[in-house]
Formats: C-alpha cells, sequence, structure tokens
C-alpha cells in the first residue's frame, strides 16, 4: 500500500517509521502481510499540492492540511481511496462532500493525558511566569518584581467540553484543588461534576478552558459577547482549535484588561504559521503578532499533542487504520457526516 503522508516533521517519520516495524513484527505472527510504503511530504495537502498525491492508494494528513471539495475530487479522480487523519479533530475535512467517495478514518484518542497536561503546563507558566523566570536567572538576574502569580487551589475553573481531554483536565485540576464547573452540548451523567449553562460558566469562571471540538456551533464560542459575561481578569486556555476564539474579539478583551490572560496553543488563521521556522520573517499577521506581544498571553505552536506515547499511539491507530481498510474490514475510526 503506497501512503502519502503530508505535513510532516522529523517526528512523524520517526514515529511512523519505528511504529510500522513494531507493527510488520506483529502482524507476520498472525501470517498477515502488507507492505506500507510511506512517502512523507513537508507539504500540507492543499489544492495547490494534491498532485502528489498521484499514484498513492492512501493519503495521510494532520490538522492543518485542507481536504475542500476540490481537493477530494482530485483524490478520487486518482484513485486514492483513503484519507487517514493522524488526529482526533477533523474540521480541516468536508465530511458531507466526502461520504459514498472516499473513506475516512482518524485517531479518536491517542494521549489525552499529552493535551490536558500542556493545557495546565501553560497555565502554570502563564500564572507563576516560570517563562520570565527562566530568562532572568539565566541571565544571573534574581529579582523577583513582577513576577507575582496567584494561588490555583480554590480558583473556579470552566471547563467546556467534558469529553477525553476535558475530563483529564478536571482531574488534574481537582489535584489543584480547584472547583470545576463544567458545560457540554452532551453531558456526561456518569462523571462525578458540576454541570451549568455557558452564561454561568462564563459568570463564575477565574480560568474557562476549552475542551469541545470545533463545529459550526462552536465556532467563535469565545466572541466579544461571551467575554463580555465573563468575570474581569478571566484567563483563557484554548489547547482545542483556533477557530473557537475570535482572535480579534480576545486581543480587544485583553487590551481593555477584561481579559487577564490568554493561553493558546492552537490560533484561528495557524495554518500559514505554526509549524515553520519563521523567525527570519516579517511578520504578516498583526493580530497574531499583538497577541503574542502582550506579557500576558503565550502562545504555543499546537504541539499539546507533542509527547512521545502520542505520537506512537498515532502512529499505531493510524496504520491499525489503513490495515483495516487494505483488508476490506469494517472501518472502526471511520469518520462519517
Ligand atoms: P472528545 O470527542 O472526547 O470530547 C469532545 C467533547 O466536546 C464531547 O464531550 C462533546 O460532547 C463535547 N461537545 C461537542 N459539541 C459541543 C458543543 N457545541 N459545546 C460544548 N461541548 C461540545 O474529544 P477530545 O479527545 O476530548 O478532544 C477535544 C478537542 O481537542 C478535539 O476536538 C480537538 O480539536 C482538540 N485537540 C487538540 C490537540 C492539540 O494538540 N492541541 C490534540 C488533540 C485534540
Amino acid at each position: 500500500m503506497k501512503i502519502a503522508v503530508f505535513d510532516t516533521k522529523s517526528y512523524d517519520i520517526e514515529s511512523f517509521k519505528e511504529t510500522r516495524e513494531r507493527f510488520m513484527k506483529e502482524i507476520e505472527a498472525d501470517n498477515i502481510s502488507v507492505a506500507l510504503d510511506f512517502q512523507f511530504f513537508e507539504d500540507r495537502l492543499t489544492e495547490k499540492t494534491v498532485k502528489l498525491a498521484y499514484g498513492f492508494d492512501a493519503v495521510c494528513v494532520f490538522v492543518n492540511d485542507e481536504i475542500n471539495k476540490k481537493v477530494i475530487d482530485t483524490l478520487v479522480e486518482y484513485g486514492v481511496g483513503i484519507i487517514a487523519l493522524r488526529c482526533a479533530g477533523f474540521n480541516n475535512v468536508d465530511i458531507a462532500y466526502a461520504k459514498d467517495r472516499i473513506k475516512v478514518v482518524r485517531v479518536p484518542a491517542y494521549s489525552p493525558y499529552a493535551v490536558a497536561e500542556h493545557a495546565m503546563a501553560m497555565l502554570l507558566t502563564l500564572n507563576r511566569k516560570t517563562n520570565k523566570a527562566y530568562i532572568r536567572t539565566r541571565d544571573h538576574n534574581f529579582r523577583l518584581d513582577g513576577l507575582v502569580g496567584f494561588d490555583l487551589h480554590n480558583k473556579t475553573v470552566g471547563v467546556i467540553g467534558t469529553g477525553k481531554i476535558g475530563q483529564v483536565f478536571i482531574d488534574i485540576c481537582r489535584g489543584f484543588g480547584m472547583k470545576i464547573l463544567a458545560y457540554d452540548k452532551f453531558p456526561n451523567t456518569k462523571l462525578d461534576v458540576e454541570y451549568t449553562d455557558l452564561d454561568n460558566i462564563y459568570k463564575q469562571s477565574d480560568i474557562i478552558s476549552l475542551h469541545c471540538p470545533l463545529t459550526d456551533e462552536t465556532y467563535h464560542i469565545i466572541d466579544t459577547e461571551s467575554i463580555n459575561k465573563m468575570k474581569k481578569g478571566v484567563i483563557i486556555i484554548n489547547t482545542s482549535r483556533g477557530a473557537l476564539i475570535d482572535a480579534v474579539a480576545l486581543l480587544e478583551g485583553i487590551r481593555d484588561k477584561d481579559i487577564g490572560g490568554a493561553c493558546l496553543d492552537v490560533y484561528e488563521e495557524e495554518a500559514e504559521v505554526f509549524y515553520e521556522d519563521q523567525s527570519e520573517l516579517i511578520p504578516t499577521d498583526e493580530v497574531l503578532s499583538n497577541l503574542i506581544m502582550m506579557p500576558n498571553v503565550l502562545v504555543t505552536s499546537h504541539q499539546a499533542f507533542l509527547t512521545r506515547e502520542a505520537l506512537n499511539n498515532i502512529a499505531y491507530t493510524t496504520i491499525t487504520n489503513l490495515i483495516e481498510w487494505h483488508d476490506g474490514h469494517e472501518l472502526v475510526n471511520e469518520v462519517m457526516a
């Protein structure tokens, strides 16, 4: 099976190659044999780059590839039979259009711990300013002014989306002695957590963390209107998808000091910027530049997933998904409209 893997970096290549070896040893034991021929491209899959997929059986894509109608039509025309997302979210694929044209599979869970732990790491860094302390002490500057934070203990955290990642984040927050409020469109009755409505989350929370998927309904769930309902000084964490937040409204909220801080692992317009070294280029995204400049904004480059465990699980499930398709078995992780 020839698989074109798009938007790849060294760590993807390493984890896929290692996992393929491990996988082949395992399945050889059952006398099943399928050769997986991965070709790794640095390019994202878009209308411009789709020609690279010619001659492949499958494409493997990530969070910022753009699989619209035109890309799907071209893949189908080339005889590509399956789009294997190596991530959980699938907002970047036109799933409705893909139906009955091409199979789409994803990795629904690879390590909720990786993402939830990163969300907490960002909150701790922003609050206790360990990033600034690190830079100071390396320069033998041992002063503490400007580094005052606050106790997380007894603060209220509002968690929007209580799926796999949201639940782990709730557990972590409990460990810090925080009060938890939760909102989910489909509340999980088995969870020991206090569900409330969004307005109450906005009103009560000192910290709000987003763990819901990006859908038509959640697009810009954080906008001027919702920010106006929040506690002054609230800290917002987004490790889900950039477009959950209206970045212009967020910047305004920060400038007006309504928002006390933002931890952003994702950004609405990240596709052209994240995962690349742009340090030598003149920045063109003013909103992103202004956000980064703020002393109370912490931006990471969509790296919440980036642990060894997560990468290996992503590669393992993707290979399983591809082999299921190759063998004509039921696609356990199929994404359907
Ligand atoms: P999940 O499917 O287990 O949980 C999502 C939860 O959101 C579910 O409980 C669902 O009921 C809820 N939800 C759906 N629509 C909602 C709405 N309109 N309002 C409120 N809640 C709603 O997913 P997960 O594994 O917990 O992942 C959550 C999100 O994290 C993913 O959608 C993805 O976008 C993001 N993610 C980011 C990274 C990263 O590296 N930054 C990595 C993995 C996942």
